[in-house]
């Protein structure tokens, strides 16, 4: 009698510098002897889990999800709400992507561009069993400008590896805080090396290509007009408008629970 094969699919986690389970490689199953037949790998619990927990997503977006984003907050459905949420829903299942073409979300505040990105980092390593990393624009310069610190034990290399290695990166509020030249060149060495390794990163922004009443810089002002060029090139731009969730919708339900 033949053996169903115990390791039905092939090893996906593919970053040699992530801890890759001993006992399943990264496939997320094992083979159970005694059932004969391939089980969830008892030691790393499937897989996704554990690349959740390193995937560094804030505690405020961990259940965000396709399923719990709202394309009609305001009762009718909005369209660029509609088109984001599927185009978001298109680029998982179709991941991966030629290229390493990442997403681009633009829109003013609060109107769900990071609860996006995280659905489809999400969906990503719970699907695909693909690597992702977060990190907010800020937080991750100043872990970079922390390594200069001679009392810092940590190199800038070792900070950055993981950066640089993640299948996916999500890089949460581009061109936030203050713009200066180190910035500027940091961030743009930062994706060239993801550009030209093919990696996919899943960006989000407030500022818009056009100067908005909020904001009298663009983009390009905050980012430079090279790194904005370039990201034409890296990702499909999802274009989101609309209230800002927290203020409108949010603070509403709260004030009728009280
Ligand atoms: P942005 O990144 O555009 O500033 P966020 O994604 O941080 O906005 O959204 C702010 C809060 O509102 C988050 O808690 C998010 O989960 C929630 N939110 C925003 N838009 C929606 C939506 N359409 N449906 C459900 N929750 C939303």
């Amino acid at each position: 009698m033949s053996l169903p094969d115990p390791l039905p699919r092939p090893p996906l986690i593919a970053d040699p510098s992530l801890d890759v389970c001993p006992v399943c490689h990264g496939t997320g199953f094992e083979y159970d002897p005694v059932g004969r037949r391939s089980r969830r790998c008892v030691k790393c619990r499937g897989g996704a889990e554990n690349l959740i927990e390193r995937a560094r997503i804030p505690a405020r977006y961990r259940d965000s999800s396709f399923d719990t984003f709202r394309v009609n907050p305001s009762g009718e459905p909005q369209q660029s709400l509609v088109n984001a949420h599927l185009m978001c829903r298109r680029y998982v299942k179709d991941y991966p992507v030629e290229r390493g073409l990442g997403l681009l979300f633009l829109g003013p505040c609060g109107v769900g561009k990071t609860h996006l990105a995280v659905a489809t980092a999400n969906a990503l390593m719970r699907t695909k069993r693909v690597p992702c990393l977060f990190y907010d624009f800020r937080d991750l310069l100043k872990t970079v400008q922390e390594t200069y610190n001679p009392q810092t034990q940590t190199t800038e290399l070792a900070v950055l590896r993981p950066v640089y290695d993640a299948d996916v990166l999500v890089l949460d509020e581009l061109g936030a805080g203050k713009a200066t030249e180190w910035v500027r060149d940091t961030i743009t060495h930062i994706l060239n090396t993801r550009y030209n390794e093919q990696k996919a990163t899943i960006i989000t922004s407030n500022y818009l290509d056009q100067p908005t009443e909020r904001y009298d810089e663009t983009l390009e002002d905050r980012i430079g007009v090279r790194l904005r060029s370039r990201l034409y090139e890296m990702c499909k731009t999802v274009q989101m408008f609309g209230d800002d969730y927290r203020q409108t919708y949010l603070s509403k339900r709260l004030l009728m629970q009280s």
